[in-house]
């Protein structure tokens, strides 16, 4: 009987799985499965552009039966609820029950609340492509309202976390602001875009040069800072900062962190801070039959401290996950997952960004930034067969 591959998630992790292990059987009679919750592949590093209404839902959500037509690859749209390892047995939530030989894990990673009281009943997280377009049409309910009302909580619009998903979306929404007021009559002058970070700085890590190009050039469209105030508590209509000021409004966006993936942690592979430790091949560290591809994993670096999750390292997992399973199914050499960064891009907005390339971390700001985010978006799209998107 074929040996039954069960592939969760379809994130850059579970696609790249998906893909490279289709590429790599050589004819050997194996049946794969694909669990997603949405049927579609979502460009996850893009949605604070679809949330502020630069992209469409098409350029950022590809439908899985697209990319996938003609590879072989059983798609099932449910959502993961348990993985029993010792049946070999994965649980979805409408309770059906699916058999595997061997398992991929890309069930990426989950908003970490850090016990922040109210903060995850009242807040808007910015992980799914349905997150994205509940902030979109928001925002612009806020400011219709704002524009009849003048509440200041529809005028104020909050960021929770100054890291790269944070600064990514105040980009945005300092580029889409302006427009919404226009069109409802509202002046610009009224409504406040905040960000509020917890560290001294925004950006924390980043070569100060950029971190200070990132703030000026995102001060300029008015943007306002709050750094080194932590947010302490949520109110339905109120951001408490631990100063013991607060800010009245109707909008946090909170981007403060992410944890693994609770099913991981709680399916007894072993785990660190919830994400399951890998091996050099990136086979659970207590079961070899899983492969973990992606946030739900936490891969070392030499120097003994966890790789950033990130989509470039989720991407890499994942064609090293479908390589080695190929080979394991085969009965060839297993090859080490050795990642190559690339480097770190940020856009600031619809015409501005920083980062850094290369091996020697080269420093781009502005254009060339932006146009080498561009680059590797595109570089990806390319990869999976996406490209059509751009068209959207
Ligand atoms: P993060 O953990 O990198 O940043 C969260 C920020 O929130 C931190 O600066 C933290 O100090 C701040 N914070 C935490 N608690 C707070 C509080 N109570 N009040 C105010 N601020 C608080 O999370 P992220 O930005 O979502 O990034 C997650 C991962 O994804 C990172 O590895 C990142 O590198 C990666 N990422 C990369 C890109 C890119 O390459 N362009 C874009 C987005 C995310």
């Amino acid at each position: 009987m074929a040996k039954q591959v069960l592939i969760l998630g379809a994130g850059y992790g579970g696609m790249l799985s998906a893909l490279t292990l289709v590429n790599n059987l050589d004819g050997q009679d194996v049946e794969i499965s694909l669990v997603n919750k949405s049927g579609t592949h979502q460009i996850i590093t893009e949605l604070h552009r679809l949330a502020a209404g630069s992209v469409s839902e098409k350029a950022v959500a590809l439908p899985l039966e697209r990319l996938l037509r003609g590879r072989n690859v059983n798609l099932r749209i449910g959502t993961v609820s348990e993985i029993l390892l010792g049946d070999k047995v994965v649980a979805l939530a409408d309770g059906t029950k699916l058999k595997y030989d061997y398992l991929v894990i890309g069930l990426g990673s989950e908003t970490a609340f850090f016990g922040i009281p109210g903060l995850k009943e009242h807040s808007f997280v910015l992980k799914s492509v349905d997150d994205a377009n509940r902030l979109r049409a928001h925002v612009e309910e806020c400011i219709a309202r704002f524009s009849e009302t003048h509440h200041v909580a529809d005028g104020t619009f909050v960021v929770g976390g100054g890291g790269l998903t944070g600064i990514e979306l105040v980009g945005e929404l300092a580029d889409a602001l302006p427009p919404l007021c226009e069109k409802y009559g509202v002046n610009p002058d009224d409504i406040s875009l905040n960000c509020i970070e917890a560290m001294p700085t925004i950006l924390p890590g980043f070569p100060e040069e950029l971190v200070s190009r990132a703030q000026t050039s995102l001060e300029k469209r008015r943007v306002r800072f709050l750094t080194n105030l932590p947010i302490t508590q949520m109110d339905a209509n109120v951001v408490h900062l631990k100063d013991g000021s607060s800010l009245e409004t109707n909008t946090l966006v909170w981007t403060g962190g992410v944890q693994g993936n609770s099913v991981v942690a709680n399916s007894g592979l072993e785990v660190q801070r919830g994400r399951a430790t890998v091996t050099d091949y990136l086979q659970s560290t207590s079961h070899e039959e899983v492969f973990l591809a992606g946030d739900s994993a936490v891969v070392m670096s030499p120097s003994g401290r966890p790789y950033p999750p990130t989509a470039q390292l989720s991407w890499q997992m994942g064609e090293t996950v479908g390589y080695n399973l190929a080979a394991v199914i085969k009965g060839g050499p297993l090859k080490k997952f050795e990642p190559v960064f690339s480097g770190t891009l940020a856009s600031l907005g619809r015409k501005d960004a920083i980062g850094t390339v290369g091996s020697n971390q080269i420093r781009l700001k502005g254009m060339p930034a932006s146009l080498m985010k561009e680059a590797s978006n595109m570089r990806y799209l390319s990869h999976i067969n996406g490209l059509y998107t751009l068209a959207y």
